[in-house]
């Protein structure tokens, strides 16, 4: 129902660029980062690639992906797809209930059912942020599962399975390692992360 919405809006008010606000796409070729814009970075755990660094353009576009900006959603997805290896399985990390309802949306998980759409990649959105008092109250799995801020949902079985950890922005990476510790608790395979852009 959601996405019919958004279709007839796009259809009403044909998506601009958030950074020169030329008409046609939520973020137009000549503002989007090309390829020589990439960098990878060694985490502790992981490594990450980002479409370019959190400055200029990119920043603003991540702003209005942010402010829940779906058009530049679909853009930096379609450009994020292209640091995936097809038949991935792409783990977005989730943000907190209050900004998703804030949002109308979450970022990553929209992100990651772009890039995996284009990739033919799958995305298990299983991860979930916790907060500390939301554990009690969970099953012994489901305790069992979680590690720090995240708990990896335990229906969606992961053992053995290599995955592909995906979010917008990274900071210092901390909690794209914190997601792998969960991952791994799980039983899964975790060596990569893609973000949009490295602040
Ligand atoms: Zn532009």
């Amino acid at each position: 129902m959601a996405s019919v919405l958004y279709e007839i809006l796009a259809t009403l008010f044909p998506p601009q660029c958030a950074v020169c606000n030329a008409v046609g796409s939520g973020l137009c070729d000549r503002c989007a980062p090309g390829s020589a814009a990439r960098v990878t970075v060694r985490l502790r755990t992981l490594r990450l690639a980002a479409l370019g660094r959190y400055e200029a353009s990119l920043r603003q576009a991540v702003l209005a992906l942010k402010a829940g900006r779906r058009d530049v959603a679909a853009e930096l997805g379609r450009r994020l797809a292209a640091c995936i290896e097809p038949a991935s399985a792409l783990v977005p990390v989730p943000t907190t209930r209050a900004r998703r309802l804030q949002r109308g949306f979450d970022g990553a998980v929209l992100l990651a059912q772009i890039a995996a759409d284009r990739a033919n990649a799958c995305v298990l959105p299983s991860l979930e942020q916790i907060a500390g008092d939301a554990q009690r109250g969970r099953d012994r799995s489901a305790r069992l599962a979680a590690c720090g801020r995240f708990a990896w949902r335990a229906e969606s079985s992961l053992s053995g399975r290599r995955v592909v950890l995906l979010d917008d922005v990274a900071t210092t990476g901390a909690t794209l390692e914190d997601c792998a510790a969960t991952i791994r608790a799980a039983g899964g395979i975790v060596d990569e992360a893609v973000v949009v852009a490295w602040a």
